[in-house]
């Protein structure tokens, strides 16, 4: 049977490009997002048969352990785990279909959106990987990527939690990957600069573009790319690779 990959926040942007590239290969993808309607529009847009939707707020511990014992009774082992799924500053809620702001200088930042921003994009991670991982043990095999971001790597003014969100994916990212290594499971992290997505959409058109040495956005089918490469490399584990257009070298 082919691999079953898991992609959370499979729905839209880089989670959705990842499916869709997965799918190409032949993978059969379990797409989750907190919206069901989105997750089975992605689900319908793949590539061949056998993929599935499920509804999942991943920053909730009790939801992620029940959807990965749901996934692995209908559909088996799993041999990838995406973790794509994220919020920023400008946030598209799907469930209530509206835009909110999440973060902005530390001094005007509420202690509720520190909270959400680090349970979605810390918490959230933790959670699906351990999940995921009751699968891989099992069947001494399987990859990890964590979608980080550059800001976690150097720092952004405005950005102080999602960056501790992302720094944090970072360690954890190098530390499970010591824990699981002799079980044949390896864990990587992925650093995008600035993608063309829904949580960009405000940024694109300020001058934010000059800074990046490409001089251009990246497309999440860019960085969908760069993940497949991780998930098939048998012997990178522990890494941190950075999908930026050259930004990275600018900040
Ligand atoms: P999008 O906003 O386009 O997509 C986010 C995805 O995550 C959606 O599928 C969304 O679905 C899902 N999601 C959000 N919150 C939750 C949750 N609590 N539980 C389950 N699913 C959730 O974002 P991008 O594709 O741009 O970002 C993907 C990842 O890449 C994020 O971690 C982001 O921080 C990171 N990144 C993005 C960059 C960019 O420039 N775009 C740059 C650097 C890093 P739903 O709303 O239905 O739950």
């Amino acid at each position: 049977m082919s691999r079953l990959c898991v992609v959370c926040g499979g729905s839209r942007g880089i989670g959705r490009a990842v499916s869709k590239l997965l799918a190409e290969r032949g993978c059969r993808v379990a797409v989750v997002s907190r919206n069901q309607d989105a997750a089975q529009a992605t689900v319908v847009s793949l590539a061949g048969a056998d993929h599935m939707a499920f509804s999942c707020d991943v920053s909730k511990g009790e939801e992620v352990q029940n959807i990965f014992e749901t996934i692995q009774k209908t559909c088996g082992n799993v041999s990838y785990l995406v973790n794509a799924a994220g919020i920023n500053r400008c946030v598209l809620n799907t469930c209530m279909n509206q835009y909110s702001y999440r973060d902005g200088l530390l001094l005007r930042t509420r202690p509720e959106d520190m909270v959400a921003l680090l349970h979605t994009n810390l918490l959230g991670s933790m959670l699906t990987c351990k999940a995921a991982l009751r699968s891989m043990l099992h069947t001494q095999g399987g990859a990890i990527v964590n979608i980080g971001s550059v800001v976690g790597l150097k720092g952004n003014a405005g950005q102080c939690v999602y960056s501790a969100s992302k720094a944090g994916l970072e360690g954890f990212t190098r530390s499970l990957a010591k824990e699981v290594a002799s079980r044949n499971v390896r864990v990587n992290l992925l650093a995008p600069g600035f993608i063309r997505t829904d949580m960009t959409v405000g940024l694109r058109e300020g001058g934010g573009v000059r800074t990046i040495p490409l001089g251009r956005f990246g497309e999440p089918e860019e960085v969908a790319k760069a993940v497949l490469f991780l998930l098939e490399s048998p012997y990178i584990t522990g890494q941190v690779l950075v999908v930026d257009g050259g930004l990275q070298l600018a900040m």
